[in-house]
């Protein structure tokens, strides 16, 4: 029997945030609100199992996520 099972990260973007500094890589970029989810899939279809690695400011530039909590991060969204 064959099972075949899928993993990785999911992006979510939830709000683009505009052009800003990054702290990171020091650049003028695009910056976007996003979830990172790390997900295991049954058959690539059904998801097993998914739980959220960082949610955070996404640089466009350079990939780095600054972390914020839920709290601010919901914030964020509004
Ligand atoms: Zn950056």
């Amino acid at each position: 029997m064959v099972i075949f099972y899928s993993y990785g990260s999911d992006f979510k973007t939830d709000k683009e945030l505009g052009i800003s500094k990054c702290e990171n890589c020091n650049h003028e970029t695009k910056k976007l609100l996003l979830t990172e989810k790390y997900k295991v899939k049954f058959f690539y279809i059904l998801p097993l199992y998914s739980k959220v690695k960082n949610r955070g400011v996404f640089c466009t530039h350079c990939g780095n996520i600054e972390n914020l909590s839920k709290k601010e991060y919901d914030n964020m969204k509004k």
